[in-house]
């Protein structure tokens, strides 16, 4: 950071926001170019230039901040922030994800996406006047890490005025994260901390939620997430077999993604533009995962090619739309999964030590 020539505190608000757009873009294990390129966002240079200039094509008025390179779009401050949450309004409703009475629990880490979400979802619920929001969070007990996370988040739901609901996997699985990956078992097992760690939050999120009379999760995955775990399943030959953040009918506690509709990269705008706090602490756990090389393709041509990730989204949903949806309950603990046994009682068993 001593390297930096930081000559006013916008530089250094224009640095946090590239590294964490680097960051949560790129993934945790690329080398962070930052010095070069801290003036402006995004960083290309034509759009930069373009920023420098030109007045928002939407109100014609104010300056523009934010260039949307796959509509050709260039809107002022004001003008990203409406049409962002206008966006999740249009995402809700196109896709049926939320109903009047709903009571929903938004799965908040900690992280920029879900304090975004959670901000939205709260300024939305008027539009849902017969619907509760309230805000889940689970402790995985990863020392050093989640604290920072879960102040993060108290503080949100107090300055939003959200009730909030805490759970941990002490309290759901017995143990903490920390102390699974410090098993035997688990270091025999190959596997990775965040093969595990995504699968017990999710039900962790779900068990609490549902303990709370939620109808609903609504969790803050975007379009580059979706798109990520469509082309996973694929590449895993699991396509068809459930969709991605989209209500579905029957015994499961439904989880929407409001975000679906939303590129990343504009999730991390709004939180810069809002005022929404970006985490200082990587997760010390996370790993190369398959995750990882997809999310680095799908950037990168995102980047190269804009416009690709909603052309994607439109092949899987299309994909979807002709095989049909399969979900049935885990005969171990009843969550919805697409097989006999769900993905989490498995991994249980695979890091449970031995008798
Ligand atoms: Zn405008
Ligand atoms: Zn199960």
């Amino acid at each position: 950071m001593s390297l930096l020539p930081q000559k006013n505190r916008r530089n250094q608000r224009h640095l946090v926001l590239y590294v964490s757009v680097q960051y949560h873009i790129y993934g945790y294990h690329n080398p962070i170019p930052v010095i070069p390129k801290i003036h402006g966002f995004p960083h290309k240079p034509g759009v930069q230039a373009v920023l420098q200039q030109t007045i928002c094509s939407l109100c014609r008025e104010g300056k523009a901040v934010y260039a949307r390179v796959y509509s050709g779009e260039k809107l002022c401050r004001k003008c990203f922030i409406k049409t962002f949450e206008k966006r999740v309004l249009r995402t809700i409703a196109r896709y049926r994800l939320l109903r009047r009475d709903d009571r929903i629990a938004v799965a908040v880490s900690g992280g920029k996406d879900s304090l975004s979400l959670l901000q939205v979802m709260k300024k939305i619920e008027s539009s849902f006047p017969t619907a509760q929001v309230f805000a889940v969070t689970v402790d995985e007990g990863i020392e050093g890490y989640r604290d920072e996370a879960l102040t993060l988040v108290e503080q949100a739901a107090v300055k939003l005025g959200v009730p909030l609901v805490k759970t941990s996997f002490k309290e759901v699985y017995g143990v903490s994260l920390s102390e699974m990956l410090s098993s035997t078992a688990f270091q025999r097992s190959g596997l990775a901390a965040c093969s595990i760690c995504g699968p017990l939050r999710r039900k962790a999120i779900n068990v609490a939620a549902k303990k709370a009379g939620a109808t609903v999760v609504a969790t803050a995955h975007t379009l580059d997430d979706i798109v990520q775990t469509y082309m996973l399943k694929a590449l895993r030959g699991e396509l068809g077999s459930s969709e991605v953040g989209l209500r579905s009918d029957g015994p499961a506690l439904p989880r929407v993604a409001p975000f679906r509709l939303t590129p990343e990269r504009e999730v991390v705008f709004y939180a810069y533009l809002t005022g929404v706090p970006f985490q200082s602490i990587v997760c010390p756990n996370a790993s190369n995962s398959m995750r990882s090389s997809v999310r680095k393709f799908l950037t990168e041509f995102e980047e190269k090619h804009p416009g690709s990730l909603f052309a994607a989204l439109k092949s899987f949903e299309r994909a979807h739309a002709t095989e049909g949806k399969n979900l049935q309950l885990c005969k171990v603990c009843g969550e919805p999964t697409s097989r006999e046994t769900c993905r989490v009682c498995e991994l249980l068993k695979t890091i449970q030590p031995t008798p």
